[in-house]
């Protein structure tokens, strides 16, 4: 599962916004969403803090109590699911067949999860005729007994009838259940005229079973077939391959799904909407896309590197993508950013991209994310919510393995920083074990250290035993637990197994364990002694519960053009290395393959880091060096240099840090960076380099630059070029930024809606009220709240009849949108236009101030 949040600023003036009126229900996640993510590709690094916490964190390990793993009595076999939907009243009639076997014991009885059900018949299928059993059913637990005793060598089949009530299950506290519904009906009576009518299902953690009865628990197995009635008008998804469908001459249709490979309950699947099937493939075996109509077109452009994905993955496993067939749907008003049932990956409606949207940043890290789940969690399962690292931290690792595959070392380093950087910032602070047996709710575990740390700990642990190794050690841990269950344990073994060491060190310190070390490293050159001193000091807490870390550390002393390596033990709290140098080094490169989890301070000198710059060969060798540089640019004449010669890096996000690095506040640096910065807005290959380019050239204010420069944007392909050009041309040529925002105020993107509509609202031309109107009138969630917030300053701008219709839309969205917050914040943005006519003292508004107040009064007597 992957979760992402946009717009992070946005969001959080939501939620201050909502903040304001409680009660107001809006933002349910899972409580876990943490991501960091490349999102507009605008501006690299977004860092997204944890869900605003409402509950004290304080728990201790001591007030948790230990997360057993499920304890198996019976296990599954499989699941025939027949079922048929109410759209009006939300609910999903159900017939499901189900094959039991104890699992090793004798038993007669089984408890299957069944939650929110009314339970019509509960039979045992039997040849000479099926016998009613008895059950006690608590809305939540069936508790079935059997009619005799059954042995391990036995199997018997249920048959079980009802009717799943997603939408009205509550929580103990009768509160409705918002976020673990399980089954989703999108608009069901197709009343919101902007949205499709669709179903889908999300089952991780435990919410499958509130459609279907199961075991719903990570460590059980079941084959599923699933028969969907549906309207004739939708398209049916569902793991597995449609082995049939029926037409049932009555406006309904039955397509049959089934995967005949066993799977866990939360990976199960199925959807129903109005998408186009684009058809793709892999070696012969079907790679399908299901889009809305209006994305189908774009469906390559959108996951056409998916076979190659699947090819690499399955290549560098040794393990062939195991389920013979691979689907992806885009639904709306997703719950997650994407999830990773068998063969049936849903994602959230960000990947409704067009072909031009697309060039300012592919969603391939969700992609190859949900993708290479299909071997770590699908094919391989944690055995319990303690251990979903072994999912999570893979997933996660697998984004960092297609970019450095696909796009280069550079950019799977990238992706790697994204990840260190993402842990660094929010999940250091709290530090818990990685693998956690101790928690209070298993959504907790859906955090930054079961994604990006565990991800780093990968990271590190395959530069510990080298590619091969590494990529061995994981063919055999998948061969030895394909469709089983695992914990930490097992991938210890097969890692132990194929290098021959004994690894319980590294993963009783980086898996089982909470924090990272942090260090300072300082240097020591000495002629007389033939020496270089690399002293390296854990400075973290360290005491008898918190040992000093093991650190496996790569040094590298560079002597000129010839480089020593050496790698070097860690395992006191502090430490001195002693590594031979006839003369002194002008580099050592601690870390040199820059894959330890660890927070450093380094003491190198900016002559060093210069050096690093243009000797070391990796991603991170350079990133550190530019960072030095951001600092020393006024101090060190080299580091200045070197600064501007780094705007031409072989990487494209290295080239964007150095520009914004680069301080262009004396006449030297402007001379010597502006013509690598003009050539970089017209020449560089990426949208995030001639953007990052353009915005630093505009902070130079010189109007017949930005206007020269605008002259070749505005023909640019990229929808964040064209946004920065219409802000740069904002300040020095307003006319030609009005006129440029007019000529792309009908492009097919929300990319561009922000900066139109400011611009837009600054010039308030009345002839401009129409686009206003459309937009306010098909947008929804956080386009509409921002155009609200546009829209306030065009009705203080424009004509007053015009400012009469804008105070009427806005008055209606106040008194009719369905979100509480939209509401709010239309009716709290008349109140700002009524003070701003107010603060022009002009008697002429007088009116129109006396007409919003009018609409106040009304909006205010609905709301009673
Ligand atoms: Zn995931």
């Amino acid at each position: 599962m992957k979760f992402l949040l946009q717009k992070i600023a946005l969001l959080i003036s939501i939620l201050i916004a909502a903040s304001l009126h409680s009660g107001c229900g809006l933002f349910h996640h899972h409580g876990d969403n943490y991501y960091t993510y490349d999102w507009t590709a605008a501006d690299s690094t977004a860092s997204v803090e944890n869900d605003i916490q409402t509950e004290d964190q304080s728990d201790t390990e001591e007030q948790l109590s230990y997360q057993l793993s499920h304890a198996i009595i019976n296990d599954i076999v499989s699941t025939s699911l027949d079922v048929s939907f109410d759209w009006k009243k939300q609910h999903m009639n159900g017939k499901a067949t189900i094959v039991f076997k104890p699992h090793f014991y004798p038993t007669d009885s089984l408890t299957l999860d069944a939650k929110g059900f009314d339970i019509h018949k509960l039979e045992l299928i039997s040849p000479a005729g099926n016998k009613l059993l008895n059950y006690v059913y608590d809305s939540s637990q069936l508790h079935i007994f059997l009619d005799r005793k059954y042995s391990s060598a036995e199997q018997y089949s249920l048959l079980i009838e009802y009717t799943a009530k997603p939408n009205e299950r509550t929580t103990a506290g009768s509160s409705a259940i918002t976020d673990a519904k399980g089954l989703y009906f999108i608009n069901p009576l197709g009343e919101d005229k902007n949205k499709p009518t669709e179903l889908w299902t999300q089952g991780e953690t435990e919410s499958n079973s509130a459609w279907f009865p199961t075991i719903d628990k990570p460590n059980m197995k079941t084959l599923i077939d699933i028969s969907m009635t549906v309207d004739t008008q939708f398209t049916t998804i569902s793991n597995g391959v449609m082995i049939s469908s029926a037409d049932n001459k009555n406006g309904t249709r039955t397509d049959h799904w089934k995967l005949d490979r066993p799977i866990a309950p939360y990976l199960v699947m199925m959807g129903a909407g109005n998408w186009k099937i684009t058809h793709d493939t892999w070696k012969g075996m079907p790679v399908d896309y299901y889009l809305e109509p209006e994305y189908s077109p774009y469906a390559k452009d959108i996951f056409g590197r998916t076979p190659e994905m699947i090819d690499y993955y399955s290549t560098i496993l040794g393990v062939p993508y195991p389920w013979g067939i691979f689907k992806q749907v885009v639904v709306r008003d997703f719950v997650s950013g994407a999830m990773e049932n068998v063969s049936a990956v849903v994602h959230f409606d960000a990947l409704n991209r067009t072909h031009r949207e697309i060039i300012d940043g592919n969603m391939d890290d969700i992609i190859c994310h949900e993708l290479f789940h299909h071997w770590f969690g699908d094919l391989v399962t944690c055995e319990s919510w303690s251990n979903i690292p072994l999912n999570e931290s893979f997933a996660t690792f697998g984004e960092v393995m297609w970019n450095e595959y696909k796009y280069g070392k550079d950019a799977g380093d990238h992706q790697h920083l994204n990840d260190l950087n993402s842990y660094l910032l929010a999940g250091s602070e709290n530090p818990v074990d990685l693998i956690r047996f101790y928690y209070a709710d298993k959504e907790d575990m859906f955090d930054v250290n079961s994604y990006q740390r565990g991800g780093c700990v990968l990271y590190m642990l395959r530069a510990y035993v080298g590619d091969d190794a590494f990529y061995k050690a994981l063919n055999v841990y998948l061969t030895q637990n394909k469709f089983k269950t695992v914990e930490i344990h097992n991938l210890r073994l097969a890692f132990e197994e194929v290098t021959g060491q004994d690894l319980n060190w590294f993963f009783n310190e980086y898996f089982l364990s909470s924090g990272l070390p942090v260090v300072n490293i300082s240097y020591n050159y000495s002629d007389g002694s033939n020496a270089q001193f690399v002293t390296i000091e854990q400075t973290q807490t360290i005491d008898e519960k918190n040992p000093a870390f093991t650190l496996p550390v790569d040094v590298d002393l560079y002597f000129g053009n010839e480089v020593k390596h050496y790698r070097v033990m860690m395992n006191q709290p502090k430490q001195t290395f002693t590594f031979p140098a006839y003369s002194k080094p002008d580099l050592v490169n601690v870390d040199a393959s820059k894959s330890i989890l660890w927070q450093v301070n380094d003491n190198k000198s900016d002559s060093e880091y210069v050096f690093q710059y243009l000797h070391a060969p990796l991603y991170m060798d350079r990133y550190e060096a530019i960072k030095n540089f951001q600092n020393e640019q006024d101090l060190d004449e080299n580091s200045r240099l070197a600064l501007i010669a780094s705007l031409n890096d072989k990487y494209w996000s290295l080239r964007k840090d150095a520009i914004n690095a680069l301080a262009l506040d004396d006449e030297k640096t402007i001379a010597d960076a502006k013509p690598l910065l003009i050539n970089l807005v017209k020449t560089d290959p990426k949208p995030q380099v001639r953007t990052a380019a353009l915005k630093k050239l505009a902070t130079l204010n010189d109007k017949d630059l930005v206007n020269e420069l605008a002259s070749i944007t505005e023909h640019d392909s990229s929808y964040s070029v064209l946004a920065t050009t219409i802000n740069a041309l904002k300040d020095v040529n307003p006319d030609r930024a009005y006129q440029l925002a007019l000529s792309l105020k009908n492009e097919n993107t929300s990319s561009l809606l922000n900066v139109i509509a400011g611009t837009l609202a600054s010039k308030g031309n009345d002839s401009d009220f129409s686009w206003f109107e459309n937009k306010l009138n098909t947008a929804d969630g956080y386009e509409l709240f921002s155009l609200i917030t546009k829209m306030k300053d065009y009705l203080v701008n424009c004509g007053s009849s015009v400012r009469r219709k804008g105070i009427d839309l806005l008055a209606t969205i106040a008194t009719s949108n369905k979100a509480s917050w939209i509401c709010m914040s239309a009716e709290g943005d008349l109140k700002q236009v009524k003070d701003s006519l107010e603060s022009k003292e002009d008697p002429a508004l007088a009116d129109d101030i006396a007409y919003i107040q009018h609409k106040l009064d009304e909006v205010h007597d609905q709301m009673k």
